[in-house]
């Protein structure tokens, strides 16, 4: 006999979870059609880096192949190779850092697209090439302005030598914007100008540059193929205007002990807030590790039945405390669940309140959440 339980007995059904983060894959279609609306005759690519910014990568490849999306982004080369067997022959697959030194092989095998960001990459991918007797594709990052990836303009040339007669296609020159979602910021035009002289000195290849808030900057940068990741999941694309996306996230957390506690009361790890008068105090069962930021401590709320109860104390590993004052009493009880992301409280207010970015909830909503699929 097996020394463990048998797992079906009591797997049958799923239990009942302690957070329920809710994914409407109908309103990231929705934002797609969007964004290659906007962005047209351009084509719109979908970026799933990061498990799709924590959504799932391929529940969120399947649902933009539906509508219409053939072109996908990834950074890691290890996604890629997870995700490339749930996408059609006719899909294409990028990965944005580019391939670890021994990495080519299987690259060109699994036909994934690398993204070369230095001559070393590039030289690499094209010894590769050589080595396989076949042609690979590829894109060419340069960098415009961010100093963060991609071929340096004073490399350019070389680059043109390198590309004379080597086996690959190259499918497109691509750059990054740093400031797309500052649309005043004249960062942007610097690097529109930057990409335009490559563009020139490139005149044969297809220029990719746009992320989500580029392309609500205007057609001068959305080339040929626009990469949107945080607009298809209803962050916003743009700071200071209001949002264009439908909000893709719902994140709803348990209850999991109330309490009423006098004035004096310490409340959470080092006593951090202190009762300031008699408090109804509701225990929430998410933490740090679930991707409340620990920055939510003493700031930031959830929501329930219209009411915002204020985060006291600090943001635990497994829970966090709130001040539920505000409701009737009993009004919430074992098992209730309060919003934390949803329509009282946007993923930007959460992110605003814990000091950082849609980007960074997001992605780090925890593995602990029960995912739903709408
Ligand atoms: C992450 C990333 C994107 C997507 O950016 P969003 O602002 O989420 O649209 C596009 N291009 C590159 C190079 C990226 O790293």
């Amino acid at each position: 006999m097996n020394q463990f339980h048998d797992r079906k007995s009591y797997m049958a059904e799923a239990p009942v979870a302690s957070g329920y983060l809710t994914i409407d894959l109908q309103a990231l279609r929705r934002n797609y059609a969007l964004l290659a609306r906007t962005a047209a005759p351009a084509r719109a690519a979908g970026v799933v880096k990061a498990n799709a910014y924590g959504l799932g990568a391929r529940e969120v490849s399947q649902a933009l192949l539906a509508e219409g999306c053939r072109d996908f982004f990834v950074a890691e080369f290890v996604e890629a190779l997870a995700l490339k067997p749930h996408l059609p022959q006719d899909a294409r697959l990028y990965v944005l850092n580019g391939l670890q030194p021994g990495n080519e092989a299987i690259c060109a095998q699994a036909g994934i697209i690398p993204v070369a960001n230095s001559l070393r990459h590039l030289e690499r991918w094209i010894a590769a090439a050589a080595g396989a007797q076949q042609r690979l594709a590829v894109v060419l990052q340069f960098d415009t302005g961010m100093s963060r990836l991609g071929i340096a303009p004073e490399e350019r040339a070389n680059v043109c030598a390198i590309l004379a007669d080597a086996p690959v296609e190259v499918m497109f020159i691509m750059s990054h914007l740093a400031c797309a979602d500052e649309a005043s910021n004249p960062q942007n035009a610097g690097q529109l100008a930057e990409m335009r002289r490559a563009a020139g000195e490139f005149s044969d290849y297809p220029l990719c540059f746009a992320n989500s808030g580029g392309i609500f900057l205007g057609s001068d940068y959305h080339g040929a193929l626009v990469r949107s990741g945080i607009a298809l999941y209803g962050g916003a694309p743009t700071m200071g205007v209001a949002n264009p996306m439908e909000p893709v996230v719902r994140l709803d957390i348990a209850v999991i002990q109330t309490r009423t506690v006098p004035e004096g009361t310490r409340i959470g790890y080092g006593g951090a807030h202190v009762a300031p008068a008699e408090m109804c105090l509701a225990t929430i069962a998410a933490g740090y590790a679930d991707g409340l930021p620990r920055s939510l401590s003493n700031r930031g709320a959830v929501w329930f039945d219209g009411k915002r109860l204020p985060i006291v104390g600090r943001v635990s590993m497994d829970s966090i405390i709130v001040d539920a004052s505000a409701l009737p009493e009993g009004a919430l009880d074992l098992g209730a669940l309060v919003e934390m992301i949803g329509p009282s409280q946007t993923l930007e207010d959460v992110a605003e309140a814990a000091g950082t970015i849609s980007y960074e909830i997001l992605t780090g909503l925890g593995a602990r959440y029960r995912r739903k699929y709408l």
